[in-house]
């Protein structure tokens, strides 16, 4: 730990080495030394160039919810084992458990082929305030200047996608500040090629998740296809054989979701008071839920494993954020940082956009709880998110394309007809039916000014009683039934309440309170999109430099070395693993459970992948890359862009980092790429020879 003094002048950084999810067009600007400075010897415009928006950096392609990058001129793929899962599920069946037993294709025939699975290549970017900006009318109320950016961004998204098997997405930055637009060649023929057992993929589980030491082999191939043929990558990362010792430097691109460091003080007390305990509390009563009913019956246990190892991770995760939080005081750091701020700012606009965001910020804390229930409505029991999915639909398809809240347009309608099929599979109704009564009890615990009237009128008194209802709500419900759903999908409101459907009749009233609350949030953040440009310009002013904006799910490179880190007084961490530290946490029992074959393969002691320095192969290794979730199947390069690694994750200290960086504790994990060619090459041994040969290592 170190002393509060040294944080508080650490605070917020400026371009500390490792800090920061850089843009292109910032790496640009921060110009050619710089990433000299940042040990690369790439020059600048084979990282990225701005004119032919080319270059490594626009190898970093997204994944659904993850990021990966090409390793073939033939459409080869890497990612991680659990940005794939879904796709392994998609082919699993009782005799053939590919998700278990992990897949390699014989050949390009064998490939598996998704019906789901989309890649989006990054073909350009556009900076598009100046548009964004001219469509907001001068004196508008504050929804009104919410609508008017929601409609710009539709119809450039609109203008873009017009042309063919493109995907566009539009970014808000600094609350403001910039917009962009990013278009992307859409791909859809996804194959696997190459998948390790889970006991390999997702070795130590969630024992390990967020932690280390680390030994998890989280890789997995896939194929991309185009009009038939194996699409041709204008850029692909060659997999360095040489790998890796600590201080090299590495970069890791991709794809990173949301963070949260230009957030007032505040907003982030918030957070820790209030957000993450629940979330904590709410998780923990659903992972309750999903074990007790998986030990009752090895279906449902195979149904949920995947719901369970989202729900594990959100607690676990929350429960980071909440240690990380108190152990770096952010709050107070960040207030402290406020006040500089407040101090050097010349500009009285500034100043009062900080009275309005922390007002803003107090206010919605009179809903909280209510607003807290709606939001998480949908993310338990299928038996509320499908309805209210089926509802939203009939709703906003009832107004032209355009005038559709963003996420519910014609464009969205392939992915949500999707996600609902998939969903299938992960439905238990045992579960499902305990998830629902958690959420009825959590809304009919509501504070007597914060009530949701949908559910106080199907449920008049919290009696257990009338939980049991639920039972009888469920029974008679046609929305578990995929074929009812899919035609529910193209009803109208009052087709649909014309079915009687208790759980249709339920969403139908829950919705119109989540649109209440909806139009309040984009009143209030259309306020924000006044106010928070102004507040982050003084902030960008004080410190003297570029600052990296928040995550927002664009694209972006951090650099750093591989670093391993104190967790605590009088412990190092070293920051790479080895065959002999995974083979020795091998117990037998799950989730340290390793396969015959790679327990033999590492009693070789095959020579080829042996790292000299270490004596061993390395499996995974730490670098102070400032990542986050989204950055999962990140390509991790060397300073000559060569892929050294795939990010899958970061350690339990640097949970937080989401609000801050703190360079002594700032660790992103990453699975070695020696480690993937070991397992090709002494566990699949002759049947991966192609691979290997593709990815450019040939026989030694
Ligand atoms: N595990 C995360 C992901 O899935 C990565 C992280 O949160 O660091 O994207």
């Amino acid at each position: 730990m170190i002393r509060r003094s040294t944080l508080l002048m650490l605070w917020p950084a400026l371009a500390l080495a490792s800090e920061g999810k850089w843009t292109p067009q910032q790496v640009q600007q921060q110009g050619a030394a710089w990433v000299k400075q940042q040990g690369f010897a790439v020059p600048l415009k084979k990282l990225w160039d701005p004119v032919k928006n080319e270059g490594l950096l626009a190898n970093a392609v997204q994944l659904p919810g993850c990021s990966g990058s090409f390793v073939s001129a033939e459409g080869l793929l890497i990612t991680n084992h659990h940005c794939a899962v879904g796709l392994l599920q998609e082919h699993s069946t009782t005799s053939a458990n590919l998700v278990r037993d992990g897949f390699l294709a014989r050949s390009r025939d064998d490939e598996k082929a998704s019906k789901s699975f989309r890649v989006q290549v990054p073909r350009r970017f556009r900076d598009v305030t100046a548009e964004v900006l001219a469509a907001v009318p001068e004196g508008v109320d504050d929804r009104g200047r919410y609508k008017a950016v929601e409609a710009v961004q539709k119809q450039l998204v609109a203008a873009c996608e017009k042309a063919p098997k493109t995907r566009c997405t539009f970014a808000t930055f600094d609350g403001g500040v910039a917009f962009t637009l990013t278009e992307f060649a859409e791909l859809t023929d996804v194959r696997l090629v190459w998948a390790p057992p889970t006991s390999v993929g997702d070795f130590g589980g969630e024992v390990d998740n967020w932690m280390w030491p680390r030994h998890t082999g989280d890789f997995a191939l896939l194929r991309v296809y185009q009009d038939g043929k194996p699409y041709v990558p204008s850029v692909w990362f060659p997999v360095s054989t040489e790998g890796l010792k600590p201080g090299d430097a590495v970069a890791v691109l991709g794809y990173p979701g949301q963070s949260f460091r230009s957030t007032l003080a505040d907003e982030i007390a918030e957070r820790e008071q209030r957000w993450y305990p629940r979330v904590a509390a709410l998780t923990q009563e659903w992972e309750t839920i999903l074990e007790e009913e998986g030990r009752r019956s090895p279906e449902v246990t195979v149904a949920v494993a995947d719901d369970l190892r989202g729900v594990l991770n959100t607690r676990k995760n929350a429960q980071g954020q909440l240690a990380g939080l108190a152990r770096g005081h952010t709050v107070e750091r960040q207030r402290a940082m406020e006040l500089r701020v407040k101090a050097a700012t010349k500009d009285p606009a500034a100043l009062e956009a900080f009275e309005v965001l922390t007002r803003l910020t107090q206010d919605r804390l009179a809903t909280w709880e209510h607003d807290f229930a709606l939001d998480w409505s949908t993310r338990g029991a299928r038996a509320l998110s499908w309805p209210l999915a089926v509802v939203r639909r009939a709703v906003e398809a009832q107004k032209p394309d355009a005038e559709r809240e963003p996420g519910w347009q014609e464009r969205d309608l392939a992915r949500l007809k999707e996600r609902l099929e998939r969903d299938q599979k992960r439905y238990a109704p045992a579960v499902d039916q305990r998830l629902l009564i958690s959420w009825v009890k959590l809304a009919l615990a509501l504070p007597r000014e914060q009530r949701l009237t949908a559910v106080d009128q199907t449920f008049p008194s919290p009696a257990q009683a009338d939980l049991e209802k639920i039972a009888a709500l469920l029974q008679t419900s046609k929305v578990f039934d995929p074929a009812a759903r899919r035609a529910m999908l193209d009803e109208t409101p009052e087709q649909l309440k014309a079915r009687k459907d208790p759980l249709i009749d339920f969403a139908l009233a829950l919705d119109q309170e989540r649109r209440t609350l909806r139009d309040a949030r984009e009143a209030t953040q259309g306020r924000s999109l006044a106010f928070k440009p102004r507040w982050r310009r003084a902030v960008m002013a004080e410190a003297k430099g570029l600052v990296a904006p928040d995550a927002n799910s664009t694209l972006r490179v951090t650099f750093g070395v591989v670093k391993g880190y104190s967790p605590k007084d009088g412990v190092d961490y070293r920051p790479q693993t080895t065959l002999t530290g995974l083979v020795a946490k091998h117990t037998g029992a799950e989730p340290f459970d390793l396969p015959a074959r790679v327990r033999d393969a590492a009693a070789r002691k095959g020579p080829r992948w042996r790292d000299r320095r270490l004596d061993d192969v390395p499996v995974d290794f730490l670098s102070d890359c400032d990542t986050t979730g989204g950055n999962s199947g990140s390509p991790t390069i060397d300073a000559q862009g060569r892929l050294v690694g795939v990010n899958f994750d970061r350690v339990w200290e640097n949970v937080a980092n989401d609000f801050g960086y703190d360079p002594q504790v700032a660790r992103n994990v990453n699975a070695d790429a020696r480690y993937l060619l070991w397992l090709l090459d002494e566990v699949e041994g002759p049947n991966a020879k192609p691979l290997l040969k593709e990815l450019g290592v040939g026989p030694q």
